[in-house]
């Protein structure tokens, strides 16, 4: 199956770019803020939080990386302006990161202090391993600044993600607990399908014990469950805990854990550049061009299990 998942994956530049936005058009809200404003609004008429993600191209200079900034800082005025449940989730290379540690700290702190002013919250999305210690750093340091309305990722796919709940407990961090995209190297990552599962659970355990809020961003139904069934155990209200998901990726899913009275966020990526980000994405980890390749052939082929 990884075999033909590569080839899809090299296969994605020749499918012309309105088919892959055919393809891509669940997955992203559109070009515009004003798409993902939309979305937004739809998701909360449905019970639903957001977290938009303004998709930036690889960025070259810190001019970029500013403009993406004030992109964010923009996108909390009009959440706030149309009063929508949303916070932002931001990716610390878009912010310059692979630029220079201050023009992204700085970056960073400006969008975080523009989400206070407006009682609002911002999640430092996890990137490939080579930034995970600089990531850690810049949350530490904002939090340390005084600022509370940041929280981060980690990553179960990641041997050293439970040591960094422990080292980050004292600060009871808001994190979201996902299983990770990045594929990394052995020496430094699960690679097994089980291991990633008993990691991310062992992950959420330590997690709450140390008092901490938890996003869970997994649509995998086994850890849904075993989400569930800790839920339940702890007795744990809304305060603790909140599932999240992808835009387009299992809404059944979704729409069954709101039912259910589970707080649920649904990540809303926008942008001019969502065609090199979906390629990039889809290069980091084939397997995810497998699940849209399977998604697609069930919409097409009725009867399948394509509801979910
Ligand atoms: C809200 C949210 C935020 C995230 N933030 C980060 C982050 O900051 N850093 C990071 O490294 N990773 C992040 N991820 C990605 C995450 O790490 C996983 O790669 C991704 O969620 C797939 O893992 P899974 O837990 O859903 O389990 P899987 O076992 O991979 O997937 C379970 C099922 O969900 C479906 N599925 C999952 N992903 C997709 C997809 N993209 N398209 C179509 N179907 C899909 C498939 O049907 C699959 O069988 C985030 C995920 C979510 C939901």
């Amino acid at each position: 199956m990884a075999i033909v998942d590569r080839a899809l994956v090299r296969l994605l530049p020749a499918v012309p770019k309105p088919v892959v936005r055919r393809i891509s058009e669940r997955y992203i809200a559109g070009e515009e803020l004003d798409d993902a404003l939309r979305v937004v609004h739809r998701l909360n008429a449905e019970g639903k939080m957001a977290t938009i993600d303004v998709l930036g191209e690889e960025i070259t200079n810190p001019n970029e990386a500013r403009a993406i900034a004030a992109a964010y800082r923009d996108t909390f005025d009009a959440l706030d302006r149309g009063r929508l449940d949303s916070n932002v989730s931001v990716k610390p290379t878009a912010l310059g990161l692979k630029l220079g540690y201050d023009l992204c700290r700085e970056n960073l702190e400006s969008v975080v202090a523009h989400a206070g002013e407006r009682n609002n919250f911002v999640r430092i999305d996890m990137e490939d391993a080579s930034t995970t210690d600089d990531t850690l750093r810049i949350y530490r340091e904002l939090r340390a600044a005084g600022h509370e309305n940041v929280g981060i990722v980690l990553q179960a796919r990641l041997k050293r993600t439970i040591d960094d709940v422990r080292e980050l407990a004292e600060l009871k961090p808001n994190v979201r607990l996902c299983k990770g995209i990045y594929l990394e190297r052995s020496a430094i990552a699960y690679r097994g399908f089980d291991a990633i599962r008993v990691s991310f659970v062992q992950a959420l355990d330590a997690l709450w014990d140390a008092g901490c809020y938890v996003g869970v961003a997994t649509h995998d139904e086994w850890l849904l469950g075993q989400t569930r069934e800790r839920v339940a155990a702890r007795s744990f209200g809304r305060e603790n805990y909140e599932f999240q998901m992808l835009l387009g990726v299992r809404p059944a899913l979704g729409d069954e854990l709101v039912r259910q009275g589970h707080r649920l966020r649904i990540y809303t990526p926008f942008g001019r550049h969502w065609y090199a980000y979906s390629l990039r994405r889809l290069q980091e980890n084939p397997k995810i061009a497998g699940y849209i390749a399977a998604d697609t052939i069930n919409r097409l082929i009725p009867g399948r299990n394509g509801a979910s």
